[in-house]
Parts: C-alpha cells; sequence; structure tokens
C-alpha cells in the first residue's frame, strides 16, 4: 500500500439509497473509469453510462459518471466519480471490479483528505475545520466549522506570520547597523512595540477561544440537588419539549444520565446526576455522590434542583455555585407560599415536571444562561486544542523576545523566527507531521 496509489470509497452515506456516490482518485483514476464506463467523458461534466465489469463483460449498473482530471479537483489528482444506484449489491459489484485493477485499493479513513492535504489543497486549518463540519449537529457548530473550512481563518494566520518574518527582517536589518551608537536601541525600541501588539492580539485570541470549544464539543449543563427533587423527571421533561430537539438519549454510568440538546443552535449535554447528599450510608451510592460532584465541577452550567417536599433541598451544597435554582413540585404548593424557599440573589424559576408548567420557561432561562455565555459577539478564531497549543507557544517566545536585553538583536531575530515557525503551525506550513495522525484519524472512508 502505498501514497502512489489509486484509491476509492463511497463518498455519500452507507445503507439503501436512490443514488451512491463512489470516488476514485489517483493516477489511474481515467483508466479505470474508462474500463468500466468506456470511452472517457468530457471533463466536469455528468454522462449516462453503463457500468461494466470488464473482466467479466458483464453489465453492473447504469449511472451518471464524472471525469475530474487533476490538478484542479478536490484531492489535486484524477479524479472519477461514479453516481451508481444505492444498493449492497450493486456497490459490493463495482467495487470487486474496481479492486480487480492493480494499484487500485480502498482507502483508508480520511485519505482524500490527507491528499488534498499533501497537494496544497486544504491547509491543516481547513482539514480541521472540514472534519468538523462533517461532525456538526448544531448550527452553531457549522458556521463555526465552516469559517474554519473556508478558509478565512487561515488568512488571519498566515498575516500573523508575515507580521512575525518582517520584525525579523527589520531585527536582522538593525544588526547590520549595530556598531553604530544608539542606532541598536532605537530599533529595539521600535521593534519591541510591534512584537506587544501582536502578543496582545494573539493573546485576545486565546481568550476568546474558550467559547469556540464550548461550541464545537458541547455545552455541558448539569442537574444537581438533593435525591427525589425531580431531576431525572425534570431532564426527562426538557428532553420531550420540541423547542430542545433531542438527538441522542445515550445510557451512560448508573450515578448520571445524559441528553443531548439543540438549544436554538447550540450543542447542549445536559447530564442529570445522583442525588447530593451527605457521604457515609452506602459505598454504592457514596461513589455516585462523588461522580455527581465531578460533573458539577466539569459543567459550565449548573441548575440546583430543590422541592418543598424535600426539606432543606433548596440549601446549596457548599462549593458549588448554581447558575440557576429550579423549585420543582410546583403542583403540591399553593400559590400562597411560592417564595418561600427561593433564595433572593439567584435566577429562580418554579417547574412541575408532573404537569409540565414552567419547562417552557426553565428552557427559555436556560436560553438566556447560554447566550450571556456563549453567544459570540465576534467569532472565534482558534477552536482546536491544537490551534491553542501552537498559539500559546508563539506567545510565550513572544514574550521572550520582548524581555531580552535591547542589544541582544540576533538572539532576539532567532526567538522570533521560532515564533513565527509556531504561527506556520497552524495551516500547516512548518513542521506538522506531529499532528497529522491525529486529525486525520478522525475521517471516515470516503472523506
Ligand atoms: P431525582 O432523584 O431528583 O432524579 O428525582 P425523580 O425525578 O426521580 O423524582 C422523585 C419523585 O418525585 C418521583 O416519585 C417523581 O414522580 C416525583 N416528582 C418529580 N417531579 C415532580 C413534580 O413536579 N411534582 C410532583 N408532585 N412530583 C414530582
Amino acid at each position: 500500500m502505498t501514497a502512489d496509489d489509486t484509491i476509492y470509497a463511497l463518498s455519500s452515506g452507507a445503507g439503501r439509497a436512490a443514488v451512491a456516490v463512489v470516488r476514485v482518485s489517483g493516477r489511474d483514476a481515467g483508466t479505470v473509469l474508462r474500463s468500466l464506463a468506456g470511452v472517457l467523458p468530457p471533463p466536469r461534466q455528468l454522462s449516462l453510462r453503463k457500468i461494466a465489469d470488464p473482466a467479466a463483460d458483464v453489465v453492473l449498473d447504469e449511472a451518471l459518471v464524472v471525469w475530474l482530471p487533476g490538478p484542479d479537483t478536490a484531492t489535486g489528482e484524477d479524479v472519477a466519480e461514479l453516481h451508481l444506484h444505492g444498493s449492497q449489491a450493486v456497490l459490493a459489484a463495482v467495487f470487486a471490479a474496481l479492486s480487480s485493477f492493480a494499484h487500485v485499493r480502498p482507502a483508508e479513513p480520511g485519505e482524500f483528505t490527507r491528499r488534498a492535504f499533501l497537494n496544497g489543497k486544504l491547509d491543516l486549518v481547513q482539514v480541521e475545520g472540514l472534519g468538523d463540519l462533517l461532525d456538526a449537529r448544531t448550527q452553531a457548530q457549522r458556521e463555526q466549522a465552516y469559517r474554519q473550512m473556508s478558509g478565512s481563518v487561515s488568512s488571519i494566520f498566515e498575516d500573523w506570520r508575515n507580521q512575525l518574518l518582517r520584525i525579523r527582517a527589520d531585527i536582522e536589518a538593525a544588526v547590520d547597523f549595530g556598531d553604530e551608537p544608539g542606532v541598536a536601541e532605537e530599533a529595539a525600541g521600535r521593534i519591541d512595540l510591534r512584537i506587544e501588539a501582536l502578543t496582545a492580539e494573539l493573546i485576545q485570541h486565546q481568550a476568546a477561544s474558550a467559547t469556540a470549544e464550548v461550541i464545537r464539543q458541547g455545552i455541558r449543563i448539569v442537574l444537581a440537588g438533593r435525591p427525589n427533587t425531580g431531576k431525572s423527571s425534570l431532564l426527562n421533561a426538557l428532553a420531550r419539549r420540541d423547542a430542545a430537539i433531542v438527538s441522542s438519549i445515550p445510557g451512560t454510568t448508573r450515578d448520571s444520565i445524559e441528553v443531548s440538546l439543540d438549544l436554538q443552535g447550540f450543542p447542549v449535554t445536559l447530564t442529570d446526576t445522583a442525588g447530593l447528599r451527605s457521604v457515609g450510608a452506602d459505598p454504592i451510592e457514596d461513589e455516585g455522590i462523588r461522580r455527581s460532584r465531578k460533573h458539577v465541577e466539569a459543567a459550565d452550567i449548573v441548575l440546583w434542583v430543590a422541592s418543598p417536599d424535600i426539606l432543606g433541598s433548596e440549601t446549596v451544597e457548599p462549593g458549588i455555585v448554581p447558575d440557576l435554582m429550579i423549585i420543582n413540585k410546583a403542583d403540591l404548593y399553593g400559590s400562597d407560599c411560592q417564595d418561600s424557599s427561593a433564595p433572593s440573589a439567584l435566577l429562580t424559576v418554579r417547574t412541575s415536571a408532573v404537569s409540565n408548567t414552567g419547562v417552557a420557561e426553565l428552557l427559555e432561562k436556560l436560553m438566556q444562561i447560554v447566550l450571556g455565555r456563549f453567544g459570540l459577539t465576534e467569532p472565534a478564531l482558534l477552536v482546536t486544542e491544537r490551534q491553542r497549543t501552537v498559539t500559546n507557544r508563539s506567545i510565550e517566545l513572544l514574550t521572550q523576545a520582548r524581555n531580552l536585553p535591547p542589544t541582544a538583536l540576533e538572539l532576539r531575530a532567532e526567538v522570533i523566527r521560532h515564533a513565527a515557525d509556531q504561527i506556520g503551525r497552524l495551516t500547516g506550513r512548518t513542521d506538522v507531521e506531529e499532528w497529522l495522525g491525529e486529525i486525520f484519524s478522525r475521517f471516515c472512508i470516503g472523506k
């Protein structure tokens, strides 16, 4: 198996479908298409062809085919596409025919994208954006991923790198005049200002990136409180609302249940934790409580659930700072005593999981908290852990350069060069071998 092989894969979704798109990429794509479908159609035009197995001279299907000669293709190589009828039997027959060619083999996961990267069709930020776009469940995720994939973010990263390269060139120019009294100091002063401005910009983007991470991974909201206040019932009530589209209800551990919600485009993981009460009764329950605390610590938003029939349940566990107090089981108490238990400083909502009252209001309050915390005024540029790590290293180097004595011009130029290399790693201009395996392993076969 080599990178010179021609690869093929089903590029559309798996399973029975009207159309299944098989893509073939590599130097033999044209030969393969000619063998299966006859004379090559004009480039970039759909043509209806009979697809025949050249070895057995049997017609396998009738399909629209496209011939895309490289290098102006998604992978940069010659590409052929077969838009087949989407049945298992058709695919099996066509795959068998494809694998009968020498140097033609099924693609590895992400191999089309890897070739696009290696042929300069996509930079690393775009590859990450494409991966996120394919995984996007909500609109906020789609917007963020598309921004990365479109290349607009990459051009900002390139601009940072160019600024650093210019700073370095200016330092080197100053070195040439270093013997003249005062010249080095004066040049260093001007260069310092530029280093400081760029460092401040990077730090600002670094700070804004936490929001992007949350959009990528989902906002973690936890329902915490004493046992039997109605947390599980509320989770079910929330998951059933149309306003919160539930994409999955995976059963997790015995101590907590999670649902994924889509809150107006924001992906949310809502976790119902085992009730918190003092430790010591039962070792299994203690373990549940320990895990609940971990969930609460890791949460972006904590909802404390109290109910009037559970004595003292409105007293929040020390160390936990909820974002919202839910007084549940509203059906159990009359309107006259409504305000008895809620601490006034906290945003409070009254619900009844049984009669479903207050659940719409709870969702609305949740939305307010989410928007207040994560509603973007300006889209974040740095969205992956990798991008943040690389930027952090660059910030460290810039700080190091700034702290060098003004006369240490050569050393300063060297440190700035390292900083530029780090920024170059964002888009994959410099030295990115260590990241490639991890990035491409996320992709499915056919991408
Ligand atoms: P958790 O331990 O906090 O998850 O509480 P559960 O959701 O298991 O509920 C504990 C008990 O309270 C169950 O018997 C529920 O039927 C009941 N319950 C939950 N929500 C309400 C509510 O709004 N009103 C009333 N009357 N009972 C409720």
